[in-house]
């Protein structure tokens, strides 16, 4: 049985004042019945771990580097995540690909690097306007995970999200007929790959405009395990709708 997770992404927003939101988060929710996961920028990560202490909600970074250190300025490495209190680290995330022009193998390697520091690797895919219009989404989500995903993976140490670039921060939302399409096609790619007791173990997210007015209707498709949220991740009233949808 996979648990739920509802994942939270700030990408580059929050400063220390902000972390009055987990306070309200940890209030709402002292005993989830899913996972809750929050990705500050990284200056907040350490901050975040410390104010959670052993509360339920686990702290994630929004990125890392494929080395372990070296002469790599402004980047992070795995295992400082690890030793700021993190668990988790977003790859692959549609900004980092299009931003720092990140490939498959890009994303590989991190999550080579997350997983061998130890952190779950929330590894990220989704198809373009212009690819699912060419009908071309299932091709791209397939190379994405091949490319993107190492071999040594379990349902421990990797978590899917499939976020339509188009339904990122658009309020444009795939219709569940398509999230279900598209979360079957990764569960499939994953068993055959993997095997089926890895590829049914890892949970698969869905990302893109997910609100508490949806959450509900897009948590009954199949194989949606949780969400990826930004925007309404920000406000622990609006988390807190979402999280209770999956609770
Ligand atoms: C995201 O960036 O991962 C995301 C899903 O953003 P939003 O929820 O704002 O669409």
């Amino acid at each position: 049985m996979r648990k739920k997770l509802a994942a939270g992404n700030w990408k580059m927003n929050g400063t220390t004042a902000s972390l009055a939101e987990v306070d309200a988060l940890l209030a709402a929710h002292p005993a989830p019945g899913c996972e809750i996961l929050l990705c500050p920028p990284a200056t907040l990560v350490s901050a975040m771990s410390a104010r959670i202490g052993d509360g339920p909600i686990h702290t994630g970074g929004q990125d890392c580097h494929a080395e372990p250190s070296g002469a790599h300025t402004g980047d992070i490495a795995a295992g400082m995540l690890v030793d700021a209190g993190a668990s988790h680290v977003i790859l692959g995330h549609s900004e980092r690909r299009q931003d720092h022009n990140e490939s498959d193998k890009d994303v590989r390697n991190k999550a080579k690097a997350a997983i061998a520091a130890g952190l779950v690797a929330v590894v990220c895919c989704g198809e373009s306007d212009a690819e699912r219009e060419a009908m071309n989404t299932l091709e791209i989500i397939s190379g994405q995970l091949a490319g993107s995903i190492p071999d040594n993976v379990t349902g421990e140490n990797l978590v899917v999200a499939y976020e339509p670039i188009w339904a990122i921060g658009t309020g444009k939302v795939p219709t569940l007929d398509q999230i279900g399409e598209v979360h079957d096609f990764i569960r499939t790619q994953l068993e055959r790959r993997f095997g089926e007791g890895v590829g049914r173990s890892v949970r698969l997210l869905y990302g893109g405009s997910v609100k508490p007015s949806n959450a509900d209707d897009i948590f009954a498709v199949s194989n949606v395990d949780g969400a990826l949220v930004g925007g309404a991740s920000l406000k622990a009233a609006d988390f807190s709708g979402i999280i209770t949808a999956l609770d």
